[in-house]
């Protein structure tokens, strides 16, 4: 997701940029201002309650604003990120918008604060509002926004400042030089970013093969914690010698190795574009510790990708492979078999379920040659990827 939020005076073209900026990014706009014009168009309880107070140009509440941005976020979920123009406003928004992007499990990726001088606002909201309609646009009520401006809105800039996701641009330059400024920020953030793409899908669904596949188009590091273990043990480490105990016992991986394996792999793929994670995670618990483990690196999963062919089709693959050398020593028993697509569907199935709730998930048809179902990955993890170059 690219979060990003637009600030300045009121007049600074907060509107102007966001336009060309959603249609390029892809991005969900929420404006709390328009939020507010609806709600008080469809005479709602909060639109009432909010009138006197904008008509006055003055801050409406923020039990009031957390309300309207709530619910709008949570009806955009699988959007390619959020927009957000005149929002935050008070210090309290701030830490709204904080714990509505933990919510998320995704962040802010920064502010951008268009700046112009109080006379340049002021003429260009009067100019403005000869043709908005907008009440608020006269002298009067102009300078007690502005004066809102300063006392409750400015301050939060501090709180981004402090987290070092603040940036400045010259909003009384020309529109087009605004955007060229803009358009760099966010290309440089995209590019300090990784691009972590989850691929889900049955065994038999040809994961391991297009994921492998992906890695070398987009240039991102192949993670499969299968072949991790099983490279573990070729090596001897201490970690191998555990995992070789634990399967001569017949018992899983736990979590806590896979977490340590994917750990380092993390902390040693320096200046990778991203990774491609195949075959994790498989429980709700992991989805959980990757979010974590990718968090920590300051980052997180960017698309989901989910194979999807019917079950007569996996089991024919599956049957199909075992009598190939790609045979996996689990394809070779209809009873493994079976219990494996099971594991899937009681185990991994309600974590896609929970991602395609969070973030939308792409489903792929999974029929078809391996360069046809490529093709279609590939064009469904491109949107929105290509805008971020
Ligand atoms: P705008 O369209 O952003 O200029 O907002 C118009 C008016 O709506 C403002 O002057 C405020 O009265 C109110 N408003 C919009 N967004 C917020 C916000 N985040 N917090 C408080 N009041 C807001």
């Amino acid at each position: 997701m690219l979060n990003i939020a637009l600030f300045g005076p009121p007049g600074a073209g907060k509107g102007t940029q966001s336009e060309f900026l959603i249609k390029k990014y892809n991005l969900f706009y929420i404006s709390t201002g328009d939020l507010l014009r609806k709600e008080m168009a469809g005479k709602t309880k909060l639109g009432l309650e909010a009138q006197s107070i904008i008509a006055a140009g003055g801050l409406v509440s923020d039990e009031i604003i957390v309300q309207i941005i709530e619910k709008t976020i949570t009806e955009n979920l699988g959007s390619n990120g959020f927009l957000f123009d005149g929002f935050p406003r008070t210090y309290i928004q701030a830490y709204i918008l904080e714990g509505l992007m933990l919510k998320l499990h995704t962040s802010l990726n920064c502010l951008i604060s268009l700046t112009v001088s109080e006379e340049e606002s002021v003429r260009r909201l009067l100019n403005r509002g000869i043709t908005s309609g907008r009440s608020d646009d006269n002298e009067a009520v102009i300078r007690n926004r502005l004066r809102e401006y300063h006392d409750k809105t400015l301050p939060v800039l501090q709180f981004y400042r402090d987290r070092g996701i603040y940036l400045e641009v010259d909003g009384a330059a020309p529109i087009e030089d605004v955007r060229t400024r803009i358009t760099g920020i966010i290309r440089n953030e995209f590019s300090k970013r990784l691009f972590n793409v989850v691929l889900f899908g049955y065994p038999g669904s040809g994961r391991g093969s297009q994921g492998r596949a992906l890695a070398r188009k987009y240039d991102l590091e192949y993670v499969a914690t299968g072949p991790m273990l099983d490279e573990e043990i070729k090596r001897g480490t201490d970690i191998g010698k555990r995992i070789t105990a634990l399967y001569e016992n017949g018992q899983l991986v736990p979590d806590e190795i896979v977490v340590q394996l994917i750990e380092k792999k993390l902390a040693d793929s320096k200046g990778v574009k991203g990774f491609i994670f195949k075959g994790y995670p498989r429980t709700l618990v992991q989805s959980y510790i990757l979010d974590g483990l990718l968090k920590k690196h300051g980052s997180s999963i960017a698309k989901i990708v989910e194979i999807e062919l019917s079950t007569l089709e996996l089991i024919r693959r599956l049957d199909e492979r075992s009598k190939t050398d790609r045979c996996m020593p689990y394809d070779n028993s209809t009873a493994k078999i079976v219990k494996r697509l099971h594991e899937h569907e009681t185990k991994t199935v309600p974590v896609i379920q929970k991602y395609n709730q969070l973030h939308g998930v792409i489903k792929i048809d999974g029929m078809g040659t391996f360069d046809e179902v490529f093709a279609r990955i590939s064009d469904g993890i491109e949107e929105g990827f290509k805008s971020m170059r």
